[in-house]
């Protein structure tokens, strides 16, 4: 059986830094980031992969949650003082909020969502891009008993 790939794209504007970085990214700035979700897998009897309202059921919630947010790592004190103090629309996660960790992320709510339904998802692709000209991907590829 061949695979199959289909792929949705999605875009949010957030806040963010890399308080390690020596350079220009350790200031409070922002992108807008897009992310493209590929998936792999067979097609059903409809000649689906997956349905494309499905796949903005799992993932439009999440974008939601970060856009015109400030994505803030919770070892970040300075960041997190300033909005104890100035309360706005934050996301705390454990992690720096580089491209690579926002992709895994994603990557993460994405397969735990899919692992809940019955699918004939092989692999699952997530491409995050900080500027029209930088992305990180990460990618999971799912064995056949998942
Ligand atoms: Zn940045």
């Amino acid at each position: 059986m061949a695979l199959t790939r289909i792929a949705k794209e999605f875009r949010w504007e957030m806040g963010h830094r890399l308080p390690f970085h020596e350079g220009l990214c350790r200031n409070l700035h922002g992108h807008s980031y897009s992310m493209r979700v590929e998936i792999e897998g067979e097609t059903d009897s409809h000649g689906m992969v997956m349905d494309y309202y499905d796949i903005k059921t799992i993932v439009q919630p999440i974008v939601d949650m970060l856009d015109h947010a400030f994505l803030c790592d919770e070892g970040d004190e300075v960041m997190k003082e300033f909005f104890h103090t100035n309360p706005m629309k934050t996301v705390m996660v454990p992690f720096y909020t580089t491209a690579e960790n926002i992709a895994a992320y994603m990557l993460g709510h994405i397969c735990d969502a899919l692992a809940a339904t019955p699918s004939s998802v092989h692999r699952v692709m997530i491409r995050v891009y900080e500027t029209e000209k930088t992305y990180a991907e990460v990618e999971r590829v799912f064995t056949k008993d998942k």
